[in-house]
């Protein structure tokens, strides 16, 4: 039988370390997850049938992996593609508590990753994979640019919020909260031809973001907020600025940021002056999805069933359309549902055609997590 892969969809499994909580409590330690970085396979001992299995994926990294393996074992190829020409995304699965914004982000606001990773320089050791990502892009604009004048870069990023399949707009300025976009770069609006002028705020304010499509632009989001950078640390910026609001929304609304997918987006456009001018425009999507975990059947009345469902629909849409994309990469004639959720819808583009996609599985080594576990390796399995 053919084996069932493409290189263009990766996944990894990151299996976190305990945390001082956990430690601390002494039934919470047990471990049940057993990772083997060289053999790529996990092996999950779990009480019940369903929570036991081997599995194997592209790339297994255990409780000690840093933060730059996961991005070199991972990160990194994305990137590079995606400098290429390439549409690319980075999407972090789990349970809520397994690690996908200590993935994604990083422990803290920092974004410089000076010196080797090593005990004496821990803070720069929890920098995540996006302001890795992000120093990778600049140093990339700022190398070609200045080695062939013909060739010039911009960079815009974006940052909505998915919550019950609506869509939020993390960087506009229109929401009256003063959290105003400040950054040296202006705002260029993407709805439209893309002609870089400002735009007027008020366009932004309240109204539900919509996705469409365009024969030549691809899939995009009206009216989203984009943010002309300049730098790594400028993005980055952006990026904290918009999660914080994120956080934000959730006081206001009481509820928690593990109930809502994250999506940054970076869009590089590389013109080449010459007798013809050439553009190429590409976007890197970093994902933060919800958390994977099923509620709880107590729990599971009024807003929080309806919360409950969005992001079971989302999730099962993304493993459905990551399972067509490997099927088709392997010759199968299947239907890509990339409509079925807001998630896979936005995220079309990035996930098929050439695109480079790579999914990082987050799990927890504890006994007391195994079920949800063993749901996110079935869950990251499917798409190996
Ligand atoms: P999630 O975003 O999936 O809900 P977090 O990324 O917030 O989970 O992780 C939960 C906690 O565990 C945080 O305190 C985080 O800093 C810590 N953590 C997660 N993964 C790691 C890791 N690989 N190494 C060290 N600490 C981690
Ligand atoms: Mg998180």
């Amino acid at each position: 039988m053919k084996e069932n892969t493409t290189d263009n969809i990766k996944v990894l499994v990151r299996v976190r370390p305990f945390d001082h909580r956990e430690n601390n409590s002494n039934n919470q330690t047990t471990k049940c997850v057993f990772a083997d970085e060289i053999s790529n396979v996990i092996e999950l001992k779990g009480k019940t049938n369903n929570a036991q299995g081997t599995f194997k994926f592209d790339f297994v990294r255990n409780e000690q992996s840093s933060q730059r393996a996961i991005f070199s074992t991972i990160g990194e190829s994305v990137v590079e593609k995606f400098l290429e020409g390439f549409h690319g995304c980075v999407i972090a699965y789990g349970q809520t508590g397994a690690g996908k914004t200590y993935t994604m982000q990083g422990f803290g606001d920092a974004i410089e990753n000076e010196g080797e990773d090593d005990a004496e320089n821990n803070k720069s050791n929890d920098v995540g994979l996006i302001p890795r990502a992000l120093r990778r892009i600049f140093e990339f604009t700022k190398n070609t640019a200045s080695d062939d004048e013909d060739v010039t870069h911009e960079v815009t990023c974006a940052y909505l919020e998915i919550y019950n399949e609506q869509l939020t707009d993390l960087l506009s300025s229109g929401d009256g909260n003063g959290d105003c976009i400040a950054m040296d770069g202006m705002m260029v609006e993407d709805s439209g031809n893309n002609t870089g002028s400002i735009p007027s705020f008020g366009s932004f304010s309240g109204g539900e973001l919509a996705i469409r499509e365009d024969p030549k632009k691809g899939t995009f989001v009206e009216n989203l907020t984009k943010v002309k950078v300049n730098s790594a640390e400028e993005t980055y910026e952006a990026f904290l600025r918009g999660s914080a609001r994120r956080r934000v929304g959730e006081t206001e609304m009481n509820r928690n940021s593990s109930r809502s997918h994250s999506v940054f987006s970076v869009t590089l456009t590389s013109t080449t002056r010459g007798r013809t001018t050439k553009e190429k425009k590409r976007t890197l999507h970093l994902v933060d999805l919800a958390g994977s975990e099923r509620q709880k059947a107590t729990e599971a009345t009024g807003a929080r069933l309806k919360e409950a469902s969005a992001i079971n629909k989302s999730l099962s849409a993304l493993g459905n359309v990551i399972k067509s994309l490997v099927d088709v990469a392997n010759g199968r004639d299947r239907h890509v549902a990339f409509r079925d959720s807001k998630l896979t819808w936005l995220l079309k583009d990035a996930l098929g055609g050439n695109a480079k996609c790579a999914v990082i599985a987050c799990v927890s080594p504890a006994l007391i997590n195994a079920d949800e576990t063993a749901s996110t390796l079935k869950f990251a399995n499917r798409a190996k």
